[in-house]
């Protein structure tokens, strides 16, 4: 990181640790947030610096809208994947009715869905 990055802050008390959470000022119910240079948190000197590196790792963790689109996408992921294992499961009692022994019964049903298990 270098002076110019910026930091996301509480836009209250100017502190990283206050947006992660783990030290929450008065007014944090109600703050938004800021993005702060590195250069002028260190004039502040309001806090460690350590909580910048977890703020900037919590930033580039998942911002909001990847989140959103990664919801989207895992919704639709579990929605196919269950259409499949009942179609397997359908198609399983269909060819061999007998098939009772559940260890046989998901076996054959990650064969059909091309899964690991
Ligand atoms: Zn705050």
């Amino acid at each position: 990181m270098t002076g110019k990055d910026s930091i996301t802050v509480c836009s209250e008390c100017k502190r990283a640790s206050c947006w992660l959470g783990l030290f929450l000022c008065e007014k944090a119910h109600s703050a938004s947030t800021i993005e702060v240079s590195i250069e002028q948190l260190q004039e502040w000197k309001l806090e460690h610096p350590d909580y910048w590196d977890h703020a900037k790792f919590r930033q580039h963790m998942l911002p909001d809208d990847d989140l959103k689109d990664c919801k989207v996408l895992l919704e639709a992921f579990v929605i196919s994947f269950r259409t499949r294992v009942l179609e397997a499961v359908d198609d399983i009692l269909h060819s061999d009715p007998a098939v009772s022994d559940p260890t046989r019964l998901y076996k054959r049903i990650a064969d059909a869905v091309n899964i690991q298990c």
